[in-house]
């Protein structure tokens, strides 16, 4: 399962999927409503995938275990 982090545009404001690994490098993200091409700065609103962010250490992989007989 991707996480996924969506992002508006500054221009049509639709909203788009980009990947997160895009986040926080400075890379221009592309909207494919209207093609503009934006660095992340611009963009009024940008939804990061929960968990996993900032403090290192993720919990995304955190599995629910089970228990089978
Ligand atoms: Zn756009």
């Amino acid at each position: 399962m991707g996480a996924c982090a969506q992002v508006e545009c500054p221009n049509c404001h639709k909203e788009f999927i980009v990947s997160p690994t895009m986040l926080g490098l400075g890379e221009n993200f592309h909207c494919p409503f209207c093609d503009l091409y934006f660095p992340e700065t611009k963009s009024p609103r940008i939804w990061k995938p929960e968990g996993s962010w900032g403090s290192g250490t993720a919990e995304s992989t955190r599995r629910v275990k089970s228990k089978e007989e």
